[in-house]
């Protein structure tokens, strides 16, 4: 998650277990208007082998299903479901198992998802192939139920989807209310935790390094013009924050 940052720096922000890892979150957001219920990445999933589930030290409480209840939401009421990229720990969630057989877990939701995303998941190569499982997003596809995206997309009013690339082939972030005075963004894993918002601190999960470094850059820069309030899915302890210029580097304040 760190890249080439010194532990000494990243451990005073994501402390590390014994074995060197650190505690990340898998945060969905909600946004509604009326009767329209977007549901921005809903996480892991529950499609995990006991091994698996260790080796990556899932804890799945509180699960997606009460999260939504928590916020006075079923699954059945949601309809929209974005997708920044086809990461497993980003669209794990869209796909569920009942009596043996892969189906959409929200099947009244439009979900959206980059074009190259798709392409990548269906077919991906031996860099690429521990990030994604092609089920998460075929069954969706074979529901009829995802729409691709390419560029810069208006996706619903307010809500736009700017495909970008770096992290993955076709990473992308959500912007809210762009243009107003309360506008948001959802970072993915373009800024992933609160403690990334220095353009150099980039994950060595990155496939294009110098167009993360590009990406970031040029964004971190909008959303500090702006006053957009960042949405982080990837930190435990900071849900919301804006980023501000001070001097060369980035700062953030918790909202
Ligand atoms: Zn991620």
């Amino acid at each position: 998650m760190w890249g080439v940052v010194p532990k000494v720096m990243w451990s005073a922000w994501t402390p590390a277990a014994d074995d060197n890892t650190i505690l990340l979150a898998l945060r969905p957001f909600l946004a509604e208007r009326g009767d329209v219920k977007v549901l921005v990445e809903p996480g892991v999933g529950d499609r995990w082998s006991p091994k698996l589930a260790r080796i990556y030290g899932l804890v799945r409480h509180p699960t997606l299903d009460s999260s939504l209840g928590m916020a006075g939401v079923t699954p059945d009421s949601i309809t929209h479901v974005i997708g920044t990229h086809a990461h497993w720990d980003h669209v794990g969630a869209w796909v569920v198992r009942r009596d043996g057989r892969l189906e959409p877990r929200f099947p009244r939701a439009q979900h959206y998802l980059p074009r190259i995303e798709l392409d990548v998941a269906r077919a991906a190569d031996a860099v690429r192939a521990a990030s994604y499982r092609a089920e998460d997003v075929e069954v969706i596809e074979s529901a009829g139920i995802l729409t691709t995206l390419t560029g810069n997309t208006e996706v619903l009013p307010g809500l736009r989807v700017h495909v970008l690339g770096g992290h993955s082939d076709g990473v992308a972030v959500v912007t809210f209310d762009e243009d107003g005075d309360d506008g948001a963004i959802f970072w993915s894993d373009v800024v992933p935790t609160a403690h990334h918002v220095q353009p150099p601190y980039i994950m060595a999960y990155d496939l294009d390094v110098a167009r993360s470094y590009a990406v970031r850059s040029e964004w971190l820069e909008r959303a500090a013009e702006r006053g957009w309030t960042g949405c982080f899915y990837h930190d435990v302890d900071n849900a919301f924050g804006r980023v501000r210029r001070e001097g060369k580097r980035f700062a953030v304040d918790v909202v």
